[in-house]
């Protein structure tokens, strides 16, 4: 009988430690969110004084990802074939929220700009003229 409670206390408790990493997960994704609403709003008005137009940012999906290669942080892809784009972020950058929102801030970047370009010209451009607008730190410019 004892041993039966203590296994099903184990059950429950290992249920518990698996939702509350569930519930982290969320709370990340809140901070995401609220984060990238807040840096929307101001790109908006970075854009309109730069390009004299208004932004029409996509509908973009959030994925706390540690698969993303290459020694990058984040990732983002512009919407294609009737999908939304997807910015994708590792775990690593939700250990310090200003990193994070500057991680944010780089890819939604991206996201204005709006079209690939060559490796060698995503970070020049328009992408730097708004970065620089932003405040983005040089070392988070590329
Ligand atoms: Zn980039």
């Amino acid at each position: 009988m004892r041993n039966i409670i203590n296994k099903i206390v184990k059950e429950i408790t290992l249920v518990n430690s698996i939702n509350n990493h569930l519930m982290e997960g969320n709370d990340d994704l809140k901070t995401i969110k609220s984060l990238k609403g807040t840096i929307e709003s101001e790109l908006k008005q970075v854009y309109k004084k730069i390009t004299g137009k208004d932004l029409n940012l996509p509908e973009i999906d959030i994925k706390i990802d540690d698969e993303i290669k290459n020694g990058k942080i984040a990732g983002f892809n512009h919407p294609k074939n009737g999908k939304k784009g997807l910015m994708g972020i590792k775990p690593k950058a939700l250990e310090d929220k200003e990193y994070l929102k500057w991680v944010i801030v780089h890819e939604l970047i991206h996201a204005c700009v709006g079209e690939d370009l060559p490796k060698h010209k995503e970070h020049d451009g328009l992408f730097k003229k708004i970065a620089d607008e932003m405040g983005l730190p040089k070392e988070y410019q590329d």
